[in-house]
Formats: structure tokens, sequence, C-alpha cells
């Protein structure tokens, strides 16, 4: 089929496609840019504009676009199949992922159970602990907790266990009632008006574990976005936040799921974000970042004493049952262990200090702007919170809509920027060069200063 020129494109795009999280009817007011191919770390629209990708395709593009390596391996995998099911048959994609991935995952979690996207992956540890506990005979325990903020996907089960009213608000009568544990959002933090990120953090855990001990009985396990809350907005949680709740989930006989879909694949520094504080969780989700962003797969890891629970004669039905078509499809595993090869080639995750101090010093800087209101940063992402005032954090009303109106004026200046409601994200493929995280934070400063 002859490439089409970008007025039939973009037709068609406004005409059938129902883009997510969208007002269809702004999207229709305005022409969109249709991006045709990838370089590096530039998307290339149907005329030819350049636009770095500064929130990686939504999180998850790692080596840039289009690498030959991940290319290469994906034109090899389907000259030799495409898909076969897991069910009553492996394949040696699959099969070779899951020991390298437990090679190199936080030391202890020994299985992996494959899924396709990041919501899936986080429904699966949800059912994995539910099941669990109704195996072990702790029947009662069929709760969750989570914190407020959070955001584990769109499934129902992942939905169930989010913290992010807007989102998920509408969707209440048809969840499962969850335990929300208070978020250490140290700028707006409603239990510490000090803006102390320790007493902040002391305050949530404590309030945590009271919430920990009354519930107990009733928890099957407690959800977590290891070291930052992604999708509430770029919040960074305090050092030793995670290992503390990981003691109190050991104390109160709850497992723990870290949902590591954002943060995984060495988006905080180290490969996972678990392990900057040295915690294995019983069970830890991955994807985006698992392709290098090229394809859909999700990884739900689980320990030797989750997976043994569900071990017995077929008539006990401790099977786990459940199970996607595309469990495990070759082609992206074959796209995965293609990263995990370029993880090692690079050396991409000893590239990362002097670009995160590159980063760290140009998130400061933006405190200074009169409309910054706090800046945010773990590893290769950052936040920037835009506030009306600063001097009472008086956030802009949402129908402002300031973030995106900061994004799209960075289109402007060869940006794609994806804001979260008045916070700027930044989360570049971490391949990025100096040049281009500076042309980045250039960018986005002058967008700031545009608009704000
Ligand atoms: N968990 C976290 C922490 C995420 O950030 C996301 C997506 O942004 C998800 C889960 C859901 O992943 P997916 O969009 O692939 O379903």
């Amino acid at each position: 089929m002859p490439d089409l020129d970008t007025k039939t494109l973009q037709e068609y795009d406004r005409k059938y496609v129902w883009h997510p999280f969208t007002q269809m009817r702004d999207w229709e007011a305005e022409p969109p840019v249709v991006i045709t191919r990838g370089e590096g770390c530039y998307l290339v629209d149907s005329d030819g504009n350049r636009y770095l990708d500064g929130v990686a395709s939504i999180w998850t593009n790692v080596h840039g676009h289009c690498r030959r390596e991940i290319n290469d391996a994906i034109k090899a995998q389907v000259d030799r199949i495409e898909h076969s099911t897991q069910l009553g048959l492996a394949n040696d994609q699959a099969a070779i992922l899951a020991k390298r991935l437990v090679e190199i995952a936080p030391a202890g979690l020994c299985k992996v159970f494959y899924s396709d996207n990041g919501s899936t992956a986080v429904e699966i540890g949800i059912k994995m602990a539910f099941q669990y506990q109704q195996h072990r005979g702790a029947t009662r325990k069929t709760k969750f907790i989570s914190f407020v903020n959070a955001y584990h996907g769109d499934t129902i089960g992942a939905v169930s266990v989010g913290g992010i009213d807007l989102f998920h608000g509408v969707f209440r009568p048809l969840l499962f009632p969850t335990i929300l544990a208070p978020s250490p959002y140290c700028y707006r933090c409603e239990l510490c008006p000090e803006q102390d990120s320790d007493m902040c953090g002391r305050l949530c855990l404590a309030e945590l574990e009271r919430l920990m001990a009354a519930h107990a009985d009733e928890t099957a396990g407690l959800v977590i976005e290891p070291l930052v809350q992604g999708a509430g907005g770029m919040i960074v949680h305090p050092p030793g936040f995670l290992k503390r709740v990981r003691e109190l989930c050991d104390r109160h006989d709850i497992l723990m799921i870290a949902d590591e879909v954002a943060v995984g694949f060495g988006r905080t520094g180290t490969m996972f974000a678990c392990q900057q504080e040295g915690v294995t969780p019983d069970i830890m989700a991955l994807s985006k970042g698992i392709t290098a962003g090229y394809l859909p797969l999700a990884a739900t890891m689980a320990t030797q004493k989750v997976y043994d629970a569900f071990l017995g004669d077929y008539r006990e039905l401790k099977t786990f049952f459940h199970g996607h078509t595309f469990t495990g499809n070759p082609i992206a595993c074959a796209t995965a262990l293609a990263s995990l090869d370029l993880f090692e080639t690079d050396r991409l995750l000893d590239s990362l200090p002097p670009k995160i101090d590159y980063l760290r010093a140009r998130l400061t800087a933006l405190e200074e702007l009169s409309h910054v209101g706090n800046v945010r940063q773990c590893g290769m992402l950052g936040g920037i919170e835009l506030v009306r005032n600063k001097a009472d954090k008086k956030p802009y009303p949402w129908e402002e809509r300031v973030g995106m109106r900061v994004c799209q004026e960075a289109k402007k200046h060869g940006l794609f920027l994806r804001p979260l409601g008045n916070t700027i994200v930044v989360f570049p493929p971490l391949v990025i060069t100096l040049d281009e995280l500076k042309f980045l934070m250039d960018g986005i400063e002058t967008s700031i200063r545009a608009v704000t």
C-alpha cells in the first residue's frame, strides 16, 4: 500500500480512532500529528517533522526507536515462528527470557508468569496473592492495601487498587474495596504540613502500620509502585520508605506486590527500583520497558513460597486458573532478550549517572521559575509541578489545562511531551545523549516560561 498523505491519515484517525484518556471532542477539533517513523530518540511525523520523544512513548522506550539490533532480532524470530501457545507447550524464547529475568531480578524472585500489558501483570499479581492466601487456609485474607495517588492500570482489578479519583472514581461501584494508605507526597502531604520528607515518610508509615495492624486478618496483599508513583504525578517517595513497607508486610503477614511496570528496566538508575533499597517483593509486575518499548509483553514474577502454594493434586484445584492467548509470545520474548543484550553491550546502566546528574541540575534550576511549585526526580525520570501560586501552592484549575498547554507549546520547539495534570513529565529513552537531554530541558524551560 502506498504511503498516504497527511491529510488522509488525519482524516482516517479523526473519523475512526477512539484515543485513550482523551476527550474526543477536543481531539477532533484539531488535526493530529501522525507519527510514521522513529529514529533514535526522535519521532518523525508524516510531514517529516522531528520531535524528541520526551516521554519515551509512554514510558516504554529504552534504547531509542528503530534500533538495528532489536529490529534484526525481531526479523530473525519472525522467520522462525510468530506464535505458539503456552497451554501445553513451551517455547524457546519464553524459556530463555524467564531464565534471564530471574538472573537480573531481586534475589528470590524465581518464577515468571507472562502476559501482555502492565495492567494484567498487576491483576495477575493480585489474583496470585488472593489465591495464595486461600490455599494456605487464610481464607479471610481477601482484601488489598494500596496507596492514595496509586496507578496500577485500567482493568477492573488494577483500577480497584488505584488511588486517583479522577481516573478511578466513576468505576467505584464496579470495584472490589481496597484499603488506601496515605501517599508520601511530601509537597502536599496531608499528614505533615512542614514539607519535610523524613517527617512525611515517618507519618505515612505510622498510618500504614495502623491500617495493617487493624486489617491484617483480612488483607491478602499490598500493592506499591516502588520509589515513584508514576501517573499520580511522578511522586518520589522518601528514601527508606519501600524498605520499611517490606518490613511491615512481613510483620503483618501480607504479601508485597511491587508494580515495576513504569520503573523497571533501568529507569531509576538500577535495573529494578526495588534493588535500590535491597527489597525483594513476593510478587513483581513488569511490562513497558521489558521489550524496550517495541511490543506488548508483561511478566509477573513470584517467589518460590508463592509458587509452591499452587502445587498439588489436580483435584485440589490449586492450579492458577489464569492465562491470555498471547502469553509468552516468542517475537515479544525475542525482543526482550535483544533489549537485555543491549543493556550489556551498551553498558547502559553505567552510562546513566552523568545524565541523572545533569537532569537533577536542570530540574533544580527550574524551581526558580515563578510557577514551578515543586520538582521531583528519581534517576532518569522527573516531574515538574506547575502551580498558580507558589506561596500557598494553589494549583492551576484542572480546566485551564496548563500542563497540556505547555506540552502543546513544546511541540513548536521540537519536543513531544505528555503531562500528568499540572505536572510536566520528563521520561526520555534511557539512551538519550547529554546534548539531546539539554535540548529537551531547554525546550521544557522555554515552554513553561511561555505558558505560565
Ligand atoms: N502500573 C504502572 C505503575 C503504570 O505506570 C502503568 C501504566 O502507565 C500500568 C501499571 C498499566 O500498564 P498498561 O498501560 O500497559 O496496562
